[in-house]
């Protein structure tokens, strides 16, 4: 696992300032060089023919650097328009030392050039506090890049161990609009619903209120208020920290979850949550547009490998549509009451809450190899989840069977519940049967 921090330096002596800002300008002066042989190169090695000898003859740079360089407009040259304006030096082992002084404050020694070198002095805040808290848990770095205001960006790794996936319990999450995450806590072995949480409501609050008022600050500043528009900039600040924060909170509230239960954590795999234009109504798409749904997965991910805990993507194919009592499909959202799903059968409940359980059991769905004697039986009322699987998934699967029964053998007989399935037809093979509380805890 691979983890960026970045140190934070002391003041600067005007010398080193300096000396910092020739390096940068050099370092730019040879990227620009390096991009206007690009339009010759095919690829990053007949970039470096073109372009290294002369470079080498006439920059102070050290070779490594130079290379570094050239792979660094190789990597961006897609992006790059016009000239590099800004940039940060990746440096190796061999181009710094990290030491300690006598009065034991960190010092980063960089060498810019063979024998040339000068110290960076770290200023001992609460990122350095991070930082030492990391190398004493066992990460360790090899290499840092300088940044152009003197600040260290340093990469820290470590190994985890694999996490063990045999648990009883999944803890399905979904991410939606009126709740940051939803959760369900699901037992494999006895098949019920352990436990259901809401978390984030306040987040979706919050983010309600910034938007009205940077709506009203926005109108403003569009009349040409300048006092509104300094008031925008501190408020997107806040927003942004705001939902960082507490994105970061729920993640480890959820992960906290996990460990307790020994369970895995189910996800749906990334998507575009951004809704496309004419999909929604104005209001259906500012409130999803505000999900932070990357930042949260990210805390997520990181969070989960660092204690070992397993991680599943699972493919979010009907998982709002489907009735976790009879299986059938219908709108992922009640028409007159957003929060609300129902069903024809009489099924109704939150509809993130059901979500996440259908989470929880596409995970079970596509970790579990199905045939005649491990069908997955979850229940007595016996619902459906075909409809949470592609029909090209079900129809490439091979096995003839129907019906299941409970004791996991096919019946011919459709059971009444199949028959008032209301859209989904075709070959039903993988049958997995699905049991769901009575009382949902609330
Ligand atoms: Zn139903």
């Amino acid at each position: 696992m691979r983890k960026v921090l970045v140190l934070n330096p002391m003041q600067l002596t005007s010398k080193k300032s300096s000396l910092l800002d020739n390096l940068f300008s050099e370092y730019l002066s040879i990227s620009n060089l390096i991009l206007e042989q690009l339009p010759n190169a095919k690829t990053s090695t007949e970039l470096h023919h073109l372009t290294y000898q002369k470079i080498r003859k006439s920059s102070f740079l050290p070779s490594d650097i130079i290379q570094e360089a050239r792979k660094d407009v190789w990597a961006r040259r897609k992006k790059i328009k016009g000239l590099f304006r800004n940039c940060s030096i990746r440096l190796n082992k061999r181009w710094f030392k990290f030491r300690k002084t006598k009065r034991g404050s960190p010092v980063f020694r960089i060498t810019y050039s063979p024998r040339q070198s000068f110290a960076i002095p770290i200023s001992k805040d609460r990122q350095w506090q991070r930082f030492q808290s990391f190398t004493d848990n066992g990460w360790s770095f090899g290499n840092i890049s300088l940044l152009k205001s003197g600040k260290i960006a340093v990469l820290l790794e470590k190994e985890f161990p694999k996490p063990n996936d045999e648990g009883r319990y999944i803890l399905g999450i979904d991410i939606g609009s009126s709740t940051l995450a939803s959760v369900t806590i699901f037992d494999r072995y006895k098949k019920k619903v352990v436990r259901q949480y809401y978390f984030g409501k306040d987040v979706t609050l919050r983010q309600r209120r910034y938007a009205e008022r940077r709506a009203a600050l926005q109108s403003l500043a569009d009349k040409g208020s300048e006092r509104a528009k300094r008031a925008l900039r501190k408020l997107k600040n806040k927003q942004r920290n705001f939902v960082k924060t507490r994105s970061g909170q729920i993640a480890k509230q959820i992960i906290n979850l996990a460990k307790k239960y020994n369970a895995s954590v189910a996800i749906e795999r990334l998507r575009n949550l951004r809704a496309k234009r004419g999909e929604f109504n104005r209001r259906s798409n500012q409130k999803i547009n505000l999900i932070p749904y990357g930042k949260f997965r990210e805390f997520l991910k990181s969070n989960a490998e660092m204690f070992s805990i397993p991680l599943h993507e699972i493919d979010a194919y009907h998982t709002s549509k489907w009735c976790p009592m009879c299986g059938a499909l219908n709108d992922g959202h009640h028409k007159g009451n957003y929060a609300l799903y129902k069903c024809k059968c009489g099924f109704v409940c939150n509809s993130d809450r059901k979500a996440s359980l259908a989470v929880a059991v596409k995970s079970l769905l596509e970790r579990t190899e199905f045939n005649y004697t491990n069908v997955v039986q979850i229940s007595s009322r016996r619902a459906p989840v075909n409809g949470l699987l592609r029909p090209d998934e079900i129809s490439r699967s091979s096995c003839g069977a129907t019906y299941c029964q409970s004791d996991g053998k096919p019946s011919s007989e459709p059971n009444v519940l199949e028959r008032q399935r209301t859209k989904f037809s075709g070959p039903t093979c993988r049958w997995v049967v699905y049991k769901i509380l009575t009382r949902l805890p609330s």
